[in-house]
């Protein structure tokens, strides 16, 4: 039996004559870039995320960008951030100019802790404290970070918080929706994403007037008059193809995420009735709408060796991060060493996500799991 980490193919069908229509229209027209389509799908994507406003962007990771940008954080400044996360988090960090100051992860949920967090901030020094300036809190894999922590820690040092919710589209905390707690929330369209558009694009979600109406300066080279440049912005655009194809998806998104959830389910009743509870650790949901873009579970031992073993068997998986960014080779003159963030280092040798996609059947999922107990036995 095949089953691959994620397979878009049947999701496209179910789509295709909505997608194909759509397509011919925006051909016709001859208009790419901004315009209505991408009017229409940050009102759409604002109301999803119980935000007061979206702006469409280039991609998740040029989201982070020009949050950061609008927030004018640069030269100088530093940003907490976790560091076992993808790598965009920390790279849009150092591309603003900025300093990324990694803190460690929650074991259980594997998102930013706050007790790391207080513990980087209790050691700076004066200076380092008047040079930090934001936090960006990852909701990796579906689930929302601990916001209220994160939002007493950015009281307190009077800090803007720009949440990456990549990966967590329609993920709740506490009844909030991920990208609406902050001052910024970034999402992408990547195609891996549960909500994915058919090539790269991103949206930034903000509740302030005042951020929206940098976020829609900056995307265009800072002008608002054409050839009159109040800021250095850069070109951050979505274009219409792809927010078209988004709006269409949208409709289709809280299906697709109880699919997931479903599966996930599955799982947890699959991996006890095996009794493989042991050996093999599942990912901890808090009072959280996970919305499982990934089903990411611990293990034990001889990861790798499984990882193998689930390939030769037709299975996908997928080893998300296998090195925390504090331990990058770009990131080596920012001093950090192995052993600093232990959490992180573990979690990066010990986890392996599984496949989870909505079409996934139930035999598919059995069938995971029988492999997974044959390798342990
Ligand atoms: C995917 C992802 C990004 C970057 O999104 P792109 O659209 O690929 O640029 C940023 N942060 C996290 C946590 C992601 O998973």
């Amino acid at each position: 039996m095949k089953v691959p980490l994620l397979d878009l193919k049947p999701q496209y069908q179910t789509i295709k004559e909505e997608v194909l229509k759509v397509t011919e229209e925006i051909f016709e027209s001859q208009n790419f870039i901004l315009g209505s389509r991408v009017e229409t799908l940050e009102k759409e994507i604002a109301e999803y995320c119980s935000s007061k406003h979206a702006v469409g962007v280039s991609s998740g990771t040029d989201a982070l960008l020009i949050s950061l940008m609008a927030a004018d954080i640069g030269t100088g400044d530093s940003v907490i951030t976790p560091t076992y996360t993808f790598f965009a988090t920390a790279g849009s960090i150092a591309r603003a100019g900025a300093k990324p100051v990694f803190v460690d992860i929650d074991s259980k949920t594997y998102n930013i802790s706050s007790e790391s967090v207080y513990r980087v901030i209790d050691n700076m020094t004066r200076e380092e404290r008047n040079k930090l300036k934001a936090i960006i809190p990852v909701h990796l894999y579906g689930q929302c970070c601990d916001m209220d922590s994160i939002l007493e820690i950015a009281e307190k040092y009077n800090l803007i918080v720009v949440e990456d919710a990549a990966q967590a589209i329609g993920a709740e905390y506490k009844g909030r929706r991920a990208g609406s707690m902050s001052d910024f929330g970034c999402f992408s369209f990547f195609p891996s994403k549960n909500l994915g558009a058919f090539g790269d694009g991103g949206i930034v979600t903000t509740n302030s007037d005042e951020f929206f109406d940098k976020l829609r300066l900056l995307r265009v080279h800072g002008s608002h008059l054409k050839y009159y440049h109040k800021k250095v912005g850069g070109n951050f655009r979505l274009d219409a193809l792809q927010a078209a194809i988004v709006s269409i998806k949208l409709n289709y998104l809280d299906g697709w995420t109880e699919a997931r959830r479903n599966n996930a389910d599955k799982y947890r009743e699959l991996f006890i009735d095996a009794g493989l509870d042991d050996i093999v650790n599942l990912p901890a949901e808090k009072e959280n709408r996970h919305i499982y873009n990934q089903f990411v579970i611990k293990l034990k031992e001889k990861r790798d060796d499984l990882r193998m073993f689930l390939n030769d068997a037709g299975i996908g998986t997928e080893v998300y991060y296998p090195v925390p960014l504090h331990l990058q080779d770009c990131f080596s003159y920012l001093n950090y060493r192995r052993g600093d963030f232990p959490v992180s280092e573990y979690t990066a040798s010990h986890t392996l996500a599984l496949p989870v996609y909505p079409e996934l059947s139930y035999e598919q999922q059995a069938y995971v799991v029988e492999k997974i107990k044959e390798f342990y036995s």
